[in-house]
């Protein structure tokens, strides 16, 4: 339990870091360089970051190196469908924009939201057109009080904004906690989160016949995507799609 000058303290830093903010330089959210705009990146770093665009796979995003027309599946997607629908990116997740992730993720720099969801918001302006709701993929509750906040649920609620579509944060649970991913392969991290997501039966009323975008900030194998989408279509949802910030496009194992 907080004590009422533990409160006030926490206050008062969080004024101090408002005026600090007012008058330093805005940092480019990726090398820290001063730029013009607060929330942005330098013209190098910006250079540096492989934003995605089409030809890709309609179902699941990845690029492809040749125009396909439209509608081409990447050979993953027609050997083992996800169950999502769609899933798109901002841009790939390497070297140039890790920093960015993991800032978001760990370091309290989340002056970054506002441009990460517009650029979401771009993205995914083909699922969000005729969304009924932006679902983020929860964090385990010890986490999110490790952490203080769901950096998915914050990309939502900022996309929310913009785009008009309803966000839902707690619409799902994690009930489980899943051991970090990173040395897992593909059928590792498909058992890994397995049973892990839940939706509460309270709020099965608001997700009936509903079309979710599902926010994340980083998809890798798809495996949590693909199992959130599994229990939000039988709980009920009409359709789900996935729109993360950046994209895996190769795992090394
Ligand atoms: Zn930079
Ligand atoms: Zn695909």
């Amino acid at each position: 339990m907080p004590t009422r000058s533990e409160g006030r303290g926490d206050m008062l830093a969080r004024i101090a870091r408002l005026l600090i903010d007012a008058v330093l330089p805005p940092l480019c959210l990726s090398c820290q360089a001063e730029v013009g705009e607060p929330g942005s990146l330098c013209p190098e770093c910006w250079s540096k970051v492989a934003f995605l665009a089409p030809p890709f796979c309609a179902c699941c995003g990845l690029p492809f190196e040749f125009e396909t027309g439209p509608g081409a599946l990447c050979g993953e997607c027609v050997a083992d469908p996800p169950r999502f629908g769609r899933a798109r990116a901002v841009f790939r997740y390497d070297e140039a924009s890790r920093d960015l992730v993991l800032r978001l993720k760990h370091a309290d720099r989340l002056d970054g939201v506002p441009a990460f969801a517009r650029w979401m918001v771009r993205a995914g302006a083909d699922l969000l057109e005729d969304a009924d709701l932006l679902v983020p993929v929860p964090l385990h509750r010890w986490r999110l009080a490790a952490r203080r906040y769901n950096q998915a649920a914050l990309l939502a609620l900022a996309m929310a904004r913009l785009s008009g579509v309803r966000a839902a944060p707690d619409l799902m649970v994690r009930h489980r906690r899943t051991p970090p991913q990173g040395h897992l392969g593909r059928a590792g991290r498909r058992d890994n989160v397995a049973g892990a997501f839940a939706v509460p039966d309270h709020r099965r009323r608001l997700l009936e016949g509903r079309r979710v975008v599902l926010v994340d900030d980083v998809l890798t194998s798809g495996a949590t995507v693909d199992e959130c989408a599994r229990v939000l279509l039988r709980a009920g949802a009409a359709r789900v799609d996935a729109l993360v910030l950046a994209r895996v496009l190769r795992i090394e194992f």
